[in-house]
């Protein structure tokens, strides 16, 4: 079968809830399919998943392929990987795009190598393009943007030839559009078939933790970095974001450092925050720091040093001591809710 110009997007779903970096995809996978000329087709595999193909469709999807069986209702690689590898090569998509997650980053890997197809890991931004080499020009290709080299560069990487052409991308990077109930699409139903050996992990029992603060929906964030100076002075950042009802936030060096712990991070390496405020306190403003929270809508920046990088990005910038700083701005913003309160 000759290649097709379709973006397929993997829906990750837990318990018939679509992962929200699946509907980021599906938005980013419909422009790129636009400039294509290709579809969106949404592979979706699961049992029990009445609503997710529909709401595929509502995020872009043209075409949704559903798997369903019993013995998909968990994530366990070897199921997975029969069913998205024998559509893959059957079908041949053009491009082929997973969330950046535990298990995008484990089905990925299998399809590419089933497919025989480059994959990059952990792309922050994708986008169509062309690209010359030796004279011969490869055009519409899939460019595969991420940090590079420890952060310090962005790379663009292409894949000229072995497709499809896969990427992994980072939760929260991609902006989720809003979808459209008003929007048609197909529902292919599939039959998976499983090799025995396909089957031989079994689930025994599930013990689910659920993150204790979600910095990915926050509207408000207070972040601390080294310049916090210590684990007690971090109160500072915490009860600011307290009084503010922000979550709290931390540089990968604050946390290094034990001021707080690793879920709190914000980062290349940690979590990709979009709130509408994020305050920076004492955060020098590397760019694996940026890489995570420069899509903030406004950034207060606190630092001592004038020429700290975290400035060239802050909308407002406080030059000045964090610990005479943050507890002058507790004390303005509790009064204006006291006053707010008593008005
Ligand atoms: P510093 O760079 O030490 O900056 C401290 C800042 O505080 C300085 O600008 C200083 O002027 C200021 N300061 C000092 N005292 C005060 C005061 N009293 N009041 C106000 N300001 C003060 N980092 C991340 O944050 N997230 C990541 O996900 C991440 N991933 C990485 C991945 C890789 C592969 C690598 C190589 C690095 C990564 N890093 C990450 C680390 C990153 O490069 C920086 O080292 C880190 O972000 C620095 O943290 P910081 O700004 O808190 O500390």
């Amino acid at each position: 079968m000759t290649e097709t110009r379709d973006v397929w997007v993997f829906i990750e779903q837990e318990e018939g809830e679509s992962a929200p970096v699946s509907l980021e995809l599906l938005g980013r996978a419909r422009e790129l399919a636009g400039e294509l000329d290709g579809e969106v087709t949404a592979l979706l595999l699961g049992h029990e998943i009445d609503g997710l193909p529909q709401q595929a469709i509502h995020y872009g999807a043209d075409r949704v392929l559903v798997a369903e069986h019993p013995e998909l209702e968990l994530y366990r690689t070897m199921p997975y990987a029969r069913v998205a590898t024998g559509l893959v090569t059957e079908r041949q998509p053009y491009i082929i795009l997973l969330g950046a997650t535990p298990i995008g980053r484990d089905l990925a890997p299998r399809i590419a190598s089933a497919a025989g197809a480059g994959l990059t890991a952990d792309c922050t931004e994708l986008e169509i393009g062309d690209f010359e080499r030796r004279g011969e020009v490869y055009k519409d290709l899939l460019y595969q943007i991420r940090p590079a080299f420890g952060g310090n560069i962005i790379a663009t990487i292409v894949n000229p030839e072995m497709h499809p052409q896969m990427a992994t991308v980072r939760e929260g990077v991609l902006k989720l559009t809003d979808p459209d109930p008003a929007r048609q699409g197909v529902i292919e139903r599939i039959t998976p078939h499983f090799e025995s050996h396909d089957l031989a992990l079994r689930v025994l029992k599930r013990e689910i933790r659920l993150p204790s603060i979600d910095l990915k929906n926050a509207a408000v964030i207070v972040a601390g970095g080294m310049g916090v100076g210590s684990k007690e002075s971090f109160d500072l950042i915490i009860e600011l974001a307290r009084v503010l009802g922000g979550e709290v936030a931390a540089s990968r060096a604050a946390v290094d450092a034990g001021f707080v712990s690793q879920e709190h991070q914000v980062g290349q390496t940690g979590v990709t925050v979009r709130p509408r405020l994020y305050i920076a306190c004492g955060i020098s403003g590397a760019v694996q720091h940026r890489a995570g929270m420069d899509q903030a809508s406004k950034i207060i920046a606190i630092n001592t040093d004038p020429n700290a990088p975290i400035f060239e990005i802050a909308d407002y910038r406080i030059v000045g001591d964090l610990k005479k700083v943050v507890p002058k701005m507790i004390r303005v913003y509790r009064e204006d809710r006291v006053q707010g309160e008593t008005a």
